[in-house]
């Protein structure tokens, strides 16, 4: 009997009691991509991001769709991933976008802008807001499809030789600050350092840079800042949210079956989750041991907040004027913002504030 019949006429159930294996069709090809990270390897929560999306995409597709993770600088510089992706040297970059605010301050958007959105709030206009939408919008200018593909949430302010009492000590402060936040740093006096990760604790000990902030405790405290600089500043205002981006090539993409691109849209949902539930869990033990070895907790004074916020607002206005894409962006970004926070304020801050004010 001819086998397609043969299935009709007995269906499924007959042909696995006739011992016949349903034919399973396997069209998709083996598919080998290349990822380049702006990350060192031993970023085991960021750069292992990319690895956790990797190899959820391998499982997923029985290990035919193969993605390779490369730390920064293995095939191009930390902040050359997306010339990377854009010029199809590499399927996929994941980073963090704001490194590429000098191309365009839009990018910034997309991972955190100083006084932005928090991780829960990002993830919310990313997914359920405009933000995905417009940012793909943006990024198809370079060849570029996005995901969202971690988030560390809010970091702190960073490590600091002398303490900072008010407006005054940010004066001539020279500071290793990451990314887009460096403008605003600037506006308030500071001295910006662009320093790559590995630099930091020598250039702090040195005197060379009188602060600098990395991510939060559970990264921080491998560097070793602490055995430099005590004075350890909250909250990363900067930094509320950052997103990580996992970057591919627009025509790398298209060629992919419906199939591979759910994988890919799967898989980079699970390693944005995982991301921030690596940080959440590991962060405290880390803050515990940081103040065991004598760090100094302090808040960042109100009128340095206040003065940086005022700023910050003064150059998205500034941006919103002479970039079209930028204020196409953030218009939608800081109306979501606003209602984020009116939400928040009734729910979760009050529940947070509650739960921290008590003895657990
Ligand atoms: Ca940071």
């Amino acid at each position: 009997m001819e086998r397609r019949s043969f299935i009709r006429q007995t269906g499924l159930a007959g042909v696995l009691a006739a011992g016949m294996a349903p034919a399973v069709v396997h069209a998709q090809a083996n598919i080998r991509w290349r990822l380049a990270s702006s990350f060192p390897r031993s970023l085991d929560t960021i750069f292992g991001g990319a690895e956790v999306f990797a190899k959820k995409v391998s499982d997923l597709s029985s290990g035919k769709f193969q993605i390779s993770t490369h730390a920064g600088g293995e095939l191009m510089p930390p902040f050359g991933v997306v010339d990377g992706v854009q010029g199809g040297t590499v399927e996929v970059a994941h980073t963090a976008p704001y490194y590429f605010f000098g191309k365009d301050e839009t990018f910034a958007i997309a991972c955190a802008i100083p006084f932005g959105l928090n991780s829960r709030q990002m993830t919310a206009w990313m997914y359920e807001g405009n933000g995905l939408k417009l940012m793909r919008e943006f990024y198809a200018k370079y060849n570029i499809i996005s995901f969202p593909g971690g988030n560390t949430g809010a970091q702190m302010g960073g490590w600091y030789r002398k303490e900072i009492n008010s407006l005054e000590d940010i004066k001539g402060l020279k500071m290793r600050i990451g990314g887009f936040a460096g403008k605003v740093l600037e506006r308030i006096g500071g001295v910006p350092q662009n320093i790559p990760g590995g630099e930091i604790y020598q250039a702090l000990e040195k005197g060379t840079i009188d602060a600098a902030e990395w991510v939060g405790p559970y990264d921080d405290k491998k560097l070793g800042f602490n055995k430099v600089a005590q004075n350890y500043y909250y909250p990363g205002w900067w930094e509320g949210g950052p997103q990580l981006d996992i970057m591919i090539n627009t025509k790398a993409y298209e060629a992919l079956s419906h199939e591979y691109k759910t994988i890919i849209e799967v898989a980079a949902s699970f390693a944005h989750v995982d991301m921030q539930a690596k940080y959440d869990a590991r962060n405290p033990a880390a803050l515990k041991e940081l103040v065991a070895a004598k760090v100094k907790l302090l808040p960042f004074p109100k009128t340095v907040m206040d003065a940086a916020f005022k700023e910050s607002m003064a150059l998205y206005s500034e941006l919103s004027a002479k970039n079209a894409n930028w204020k196409k962006v953030y218009e939608d970004y800081s109306n979501f913002r606003r209602d984020q926070n009116l939400w928040f304020r009734f729910t979760e801050s009050t529940f947070d504030r509650y739960m921290q004010s008590v003895q657990l």
